[in-house]
């Protein structure tokens, strides 16, 4: 583990501190994890950036020749954590560019912010029971960025051109030096005239303002899929806010939200419903037409159903999202009415049914029997 940090980066041991600058970037470019995947490479990635931790730092590097690692030992120790302060120090990728941009001092090789993706927009949209089951198409209205026409995104009034920002001198960045126990690092930041764009507008378009893009109202047609459930995300692709500098736009998201419905419920594809029978047709059975999300239905209630039977109607459910042709269930739960009045003849009819069964009923009692119990 402790080899030697001279060859670690493959150079002499009277390099001089270019030739180490050198040899670091070309290692860590070679082994960087953001681009090497290789088995290996990150763990050779970190001892190339210990090395240079210590040899770039020109007191360091002198204890380390007269002493080794014992004379760096409060580094070496760090070094893993070193490896974590640097991201905490705003991001490993920032410290690698400031590396590479910041080092170099190439002008031709600094970038300037190039096109970026627009924002994706979210849209919540109500639908109604029977709109989330069949599906449909759906008007909607939005308002997002859109790039501006008169100026085709740049900002500058028709006939002007933006001018190289002075800041940044059309890099779109700055530098910033930061001192770190392990030497100092340049940091590079986007630049804060031209926010990265490396140019300016002075004469604004005036459609826009100069940002290059406009807030427009938009109406949408949305095909809604049969199948959807509350919290579906439909994804529009394209109409979230356009990009800035010619930058793909975002998506727009929209999110149903299905309204209750009076009669029915959902359970996944199946479709649940009460229905009610008197306890005649709950004893002697019945057909009776039930209402379904394809209108009414005739249905078979058995003899003898119990109370909170559950019934189906096959194929009479919610289509499969993506497969509309398989449709689920209504499940349809069988309530059973007790009556709590009683006419004077049903009651006569009733007691002499009683009889026959032998049923031990209250047969003297002339209120009808709940009021009778509650009230009396
Ligand atoms: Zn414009
Ligand atoms: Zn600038």
């Amino acid at each position: 583990m402790a080899r030697d940090y001279y060859e670690t980066l493959g150079v002499s041991r009277n390099a001089e501190q270019d030739e180490i600058k050198r040899a670091y970037r070309k290692l860590a470019r070679k082994y960087h994890p953001d681009v090497n995947k290789d088995e290996g490479a990150e763990e050779t990635f970190k001892g190339v950036s210990r090395a240079y931790e210590v040899l770039s730092e020109p007191e360091m590097r002198a204890r380390y020749d007269r002493f080794g690692e014992a004379g760096v030992g409060g580094a070496a120790a760090a070094a893993g954590g070193g490896f974590q302060d640097f991201q905490d120090m705003g991001g490993f990728a920032d410290i690698f560019e400031s590396f590479f941009n910041g080092f170099s001092g190439q002008p031709g090789q600094q970038r300037r912010q190039g096109p970026m993706r627009g924002d994706d927009l979210r849209l919540n949209l109500k639908l109604d029971f029977k709109e989330a089951v069949f599906g449909g198409e759906k008007e909607i209205r939005i308002s997002h960025l859109e790039t501006c026409t008169t100026c085709s995104g740049s900002g500058a009034k028709p006939g002007t051109r933006p001018r190289t920002c002075s800041t940044c001198n059309g890099a779109g960045q700055v530098r910033r030096a930061t001192r770190t126990p392990f030497g100092i690092f340049n940091q590079v930041s986007a630049c804060p005239t031209c926010n990265g764009s490396g140019e300016v507008v002075e004469d604004r378009c005036e459609t826009c303002g100069g940002s290059g893009q406009k807030q427009t109202a938009k109406k949408l047609k949305i095909t809604v899929p049969a199948g959807v459930e509350n919290g579906t995300r439909l994804r529009v692709s394209g109409e979230g806010d356009a990009g800035k500098r010619n930058g793909p736009a975002g998506d727009l998201y929209v999110y149903l939200m299905v309204n209750e419905d009076a009669k029915f419920k959902r359970d996944g594809i199946n479709i649940l419903s009460d229905l009610n029978v008197s306890y005649l047709q709950a004893i002697l059975g019945c057909e009776l037409d039930v209402e379904t999300v394809d209108g009414k239905v005739a249905m078979q209630v058995p003899a003898g159903t119990q109370p909170n039977t559950v019934l189906a109607l096959e194929g009479r459910g919610v289509p499969r999202l993506g497969n509309p042709v398989s449709r689920g269930k209504h499940l349809i739960t069988v309530k059973v009415e007790i009556p709590t009045r009683l006419k004077a003849d049903e009651r006569d009819l009733l007691n002499k049914l009683a009889e026959v069964r032998g049923d031990s009923v209250g047969k003297n009692r002339k209120e009808g029997f709940l009021g009778g119990l509650f009230n009396g």
